[in-house]
């Protein structure tokens, strides 16, 4: 899995910086964890990554592409190589669960019924949730909620995860299983996973890499055990 480089990055809006001039590689194939306050513009860079949002300046690269400056069309090609978990889970109401993962597939692809039916199942199972395919999101739990999110998130085979809040609402136990979920993700797939989060409990159990921010700056960028030594 790719690197993602973030390089003189400036967030914000309407041209006024939210946090300037961050410069980090989030390591491919591990867990990089944002952490900061809230207000900090943790969500802010995720919105810049992807491009709901235009930086005030710098690069964002993907292996070889600047991501900031791709042309339409091949950045939608690349958007497919991106999962994301969504604070609130983002699924419809109005969908059961099977349908609800099945949304990208049907979308993005030309699968068939059935092949579709086979990835739903394998990717709910991955989460825990392959009894509850007619579940409606409202008949589910917090946590369901959140791993559903997770499998709809793993439903294209991302290279990359980013994961919005991941354990926010949720209570110590389902919080701790959500994190086990991470690294299991993580072990079995080629994947660079970045997870936005003020959880420091969250981010000593799953990080490999950490970027803090704070202070309209990035505070802190390196791996977690350099992090864990300079407390
Ligand atoms: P975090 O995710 O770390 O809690 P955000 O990225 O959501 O922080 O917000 C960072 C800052 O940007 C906050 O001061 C917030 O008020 C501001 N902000 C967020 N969204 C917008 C917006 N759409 N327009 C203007 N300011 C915004
Ligand atoms: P194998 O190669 O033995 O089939 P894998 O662990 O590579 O086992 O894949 C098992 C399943 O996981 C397959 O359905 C595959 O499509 C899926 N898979 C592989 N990579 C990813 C990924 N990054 N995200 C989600 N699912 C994946």
């Amino acid at each position: 899995a790719p690197d993602i480089r973030i390089e003189d990055l400036t967030i914000g809006y309407d041209n006024t910086p939210v946090v300037n001039n961050i410069n980090a590689t989030l390591p491919g194939g591990g867990i990089t964890v944002i952490l900061g306050g809230s207000g900090c513009g943790k969500s802010t860079l995720l919105k810049n990554i992807l491009r709901l949002n235009t930086p005030l300046g710098g690069s964002v690269f993907l292996g070889k592409h600047n991501i900031l400056t791709l042309k339409r069309k091949p950045f939608r090609c690349l958007k497919q190589r991106i999962g994301v978990l969504f604070q609130d889970g983002a699924l419809l109401g109005s969908l059961n669960l099977f349908d609800n993962v099945a949304l990208p597939l049907r979308e993005h692809t030309r699968l068939k019924t059935a092949e579709i039916s086979n990835v739903v199942k394998a990717k709910l199972s991955l989460v825990g949730l392959e009894d509850f395919v007619d579940y409606f999101p409202n008949e589910l739990s917090g946590g369901m909620r959140k791993r559903a999110g997770l499998a709809r998130a793993m439903v294209m085979d991302p290279d990359i995860l980013f994961c919005d809040e991941p354990t926010s609402g949720l209570d110590p136990i389902n919080s701790a299983e959500l994190d086990e979920l991470l690294l299991e993700l993580k072990e079995r797939f080629d994947m660079t996973i970045v997870v936005v989060s003020h959880d420091l409990a969250s981010m000593k159990t799953i990080a490999d890499h950490v970027l803090v921010l704070g202070d309209g700056k990035a505070l802190f960028e390196g791996s977690k055990d350099s992090l864990l030594a300079t407390e």
